[in-house]
């Protein structure tokens, strides 16, 4: 069957959903929708969830955007030509520019756009606007972790081993990750490690479907994960089970890092944490008793206002035990949306290049402006975090550009950040249906979606894979590529930004060589050749049956000791870490409060998270029957002490109030949450919309809000 420009009927590609980018096949026939089919792929072993089962749907007419649409003098959106819609964006740019200068105008990406549109975006950022104005919504993904990782190791991959590896240790412990929920399949490696005899260990202040697996769950306070670590680390220095040798040849920092762990003895951490100091012990004696071990962290204890501190004190824990750098083992961040890792490498983030590089970097300056065929010096600097440009916007920022990210659900205070965003001169959004921030945009642009486009994305591994296109789009839906190569030949840049993705990967190609993040020796023919390819994967030196494939590239030490493979770096620091004399770096950390901790006015925490039927903002899986079915709106997670105490039971109308605003959803009383904390998930808008009370408290080191921890008043509806 002669499918677009596809000759196949079975399409092999990827989910576009999570991190983990499971492998599927789409079989295109005569059906309005094609049939997503099963495959085996490293990750999911040919296992899907009801998301990625039900991904099609997405794809109907029934549920998307199909033409242009602009907004009117009497307020309301209407169908337009793509000419005069692009036209409008251009105008509400320039006009921004104009009157306000360059940085008055903003652009806001996506985790979830493929490698080609971030890198393609960043460039449009800093060359055609010429505004340092960028950031995008995975700043509110796994930034701490990112920053931590580049802190301690030189360098950040979410997983420096593959996923694989996780069944093959001897214990793993799971710090705030529900993966049972948010990436199912990957649940069978743990299921695995135990079969294997491994132990799991899982950190979580709810009793969730993951943490039902564990050999030992640890249900701290929200906000006390550092002092966890510390206080794990402090009985391993006072049990004898620091790997001495290790720390002299391998690492820096020790000696700065000792006091505060020696600060946080067993008795402290157990009043801090409400972790029993005997689980404590048993924790400690698994992680250090199994020959090899793996620490993994997701949003728990990245998306705090320390979150840096609290994953560089689960790294310390790796480094002080011996546990990195060596084969299967080690620390990795399971980063959440589909292309959180890609997402970051090329450019859309506010203080980075394409190839993972600094914008601060003179020599990374010269290098891409080379690229990009423009004076170093005409590229702006680095601009607002994610929140922080959304803090400013109808202020020093007029004019906004959201590609692939719907922050008024999903970013924090939203409510706050729904009035900034009203209060622009000018907004358009680029999104596949009428999201709620595109409801409140100037223009809205209609794109394509994974199955009707070609690109790479690069998954919690460090894989990039080829999601290839499958079916044609509706007539009138563009893809973001062609939505960024229209508006640049508006604003003077006709030949600079090409549509077709492949020409674009070329080039990012180039402009990634010698950056941390190298995939110049990665082409699309070199990924459909295999599973996937691991960067870092430089040109000349790993050509497939190469063994000499061993650099994070020219200009860069070489590779932090990764194995040589034909698919890349698969596995990194196995000889020397990525920094400049090969050692990984310890952080001396001290636990602190939460931004926000309950008062008597707000005496409960409130964490968010996630459930398995929905994902993120719930823009695409609010749309999918099966999914809403299950899932159909928020709720409010309380222990039955606490719902005996406020005398609600199931099902009642509760109300969340914190100090910016009060979300109602019905009760969920179990007992699989602590007494002290409610949980609320995030994915819906609306008076059950959870992010309306979260806590924009930021990271210093990477501007991470503080999401996981909040003060929060319950009561009657
Ligand atoms: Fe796999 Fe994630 Fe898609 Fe589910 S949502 S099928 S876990 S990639």
């Amino acid at each position: 069957t002669a499918v677009g420009d596809v000759a196949a009927t079975d399409v092999d590609t990827h989910c576009p959903y999570c991190a983990l980018q499971c492998g599927m096949t789409l079989r295109v026939g005569s059906g309005a929708l094609p049939e997503v089919v099963e495959r085996a792929f490293p990750v999911n072993r040919g296992a899907l969830c009801g998301k990625g089962r039900t991904s099609a749907e997405v794809l109907s007419g029934a549920v998307r955007l199909s033409e242009p649409l602009v907004r009117d003098a009497d307020g309301q959106l209407r169908a337009a030509s793509w000419q005069e819609a692009l036209d409008r964006v251009a105008e509400g740019l320039l006009r921004a520019r104009a009157r306000h200068g360059r940085d008055a105008v903003a652009v806001f990406g996506g985790g979830g756009l493929t490698n080609e549109k971030a890198y393609a975006l960043g460039k449009f950022a800093r060359v055609a606007l010429r505004t340092s104005q960028i950031d995008y919504n995975g700043r509110f993904c796994m930034s701490s972790a990112a920053m931590a990782q580049n802190r301690a190791f030189g360098l950040d991959r979410g997983l420096p081993f593959p996923l694989a590896d996780v069944a093959r240790t001897g214990c793993v412990i799971l710090v705030g990750s529900n993966l049972a929920d948010t990436m199912p399949p990957a649940l069978r490696w743990l299921t695995e490690l135990k079969e294997n005899g491994g132990t799991l260990i899982v950190v979580d202040p709810r009793r969730t479907r993951t943490a039902e697996q564990a050999d030992l769950h640890l249900q701290p306070r929200p906000g006390t994960d550092l002092a966890l670590a510390l206080g794990l680390l402090h009985l391993v220095v006072t049990e004898g089970r620091l790997d001495e040798e290790f720390i002299a040849s391998r690492t820096s920092g020790w000696e700065e890092t000792l006091p505060g762990v020696m600060a946080h003895w067993p008795e402290l951490v157990e009043r801090i944490t409400g972790v029993p100091v005997p689980q404590l012990r048993r924790a400690v004696a698994m992680f250090c008793d199994a020959p090899e071990s793996i620490v993994l962290t997701a949003r728990g204890p990245e998306q705090q206002s320390k979150g840096t501190d609290t994953v560089g004190a689960w790294i310390n824990l790796c480094l002080a035990t011996g546990r990195a750098g060596r084969p299967l083992s080690g620390y990795g961040c399971l980063t959440g949306q589909g292309n959180g890792q890609g997402g970051r490498e090329h450019g859309q983030k506010a203080d980075q290049l394409p190839g993972y590089r600094k914008l601060d970097d003179p020599a990374a300056r010269a290098y891409v402006a080379g690229v990009w065929g423009v004076d170093p010096q005409d590229l702006p600097g680095p601009g607002r975090s994610a929140y922080e440009l959304l803090d400013a916007l109808g202020r020093d920022i007029k004019a906004l550009l959201v590609m692939g990210s719907n922050p008024v659900v999903s970013a924090p205070r939203a409510g706050h950040v729904t009035e900034r965003l009203a209060a622009l001169d000018f907004l358009a959004v680029c999104d596949v249906v009428l999201s709620e921030t595109a409801q409140l945009a100037d223009v809205v642009l209609p794109v394509t979606q994974w199955a009707e486009e070609t690109g790479t994305t690069t998954n919690l591994e460090g894989r990039v894979i080829l999601r290839r296109k499958a079916i044609d789009p509706p007539a009138g839906v563009r893809s973001d590529l062609e939505v960024i190569s229209g508006l640049a030949a508006r604003l003077g840049w006709e030949n600079s930004f090409p549509a077709d993705p492949e020409e674009v990967f070329t080039e990012l190609r180039q402009a990634s060589a010698g950056g941390p993040a190298d995939y110049s020796g990665i082409t699309y023919d070199r990924i459909a050749a295999s599973d996937g390819v691991f960067w870092p994967c430089p040109a000349p030196e790993t050509e497939p049956g190469s063994d000499t494939a061993t650099g994070a590239g020219p200009g860069t030490e070489p590779a932090a000791g990764a194995e040589t493979a034909e698919d890349g770096t698969p596995r990194l620091f196995l000889q020397r870490f990525a920094t400049p004399d090969g050692r990984a770096r310890f952080a001396p950390v001290e636990h602190r409060p939460a931004a926000e901790e309950p008062s008597a006015e707000y005496p409960y925490y409130l964490t968010t998270g996630r459930v398995l039927a929905q994902y993120q903002s719930g823009a695409q899986t609010r749309r999918v029957r099966e999914l809403n079915d299950a899932a159909p709106g928020p709720f409010v997670q309380l222990h039955p002490r606490l719902a005996e105490k406020l005398g609600v039971a199931d099902g009642d109308r509760l109300a969340v109030t914190s100090r910016r605003g009060r979300a109602v959803a019905p009760a969920r009383v179990s007992a699989a949450i602590r007494p002290d904390t409610v949980f609320m998930p995030f994915h819906w808008p609306g008076e059950g919309r959870a992010n309306t009370l979260t806590n924009p408290a930021l990271d210093p080191a990477s501007r991470m809000p503080e999401f996981k921890v909040c003060a929060v008043r319950v009561e009657r509806a």
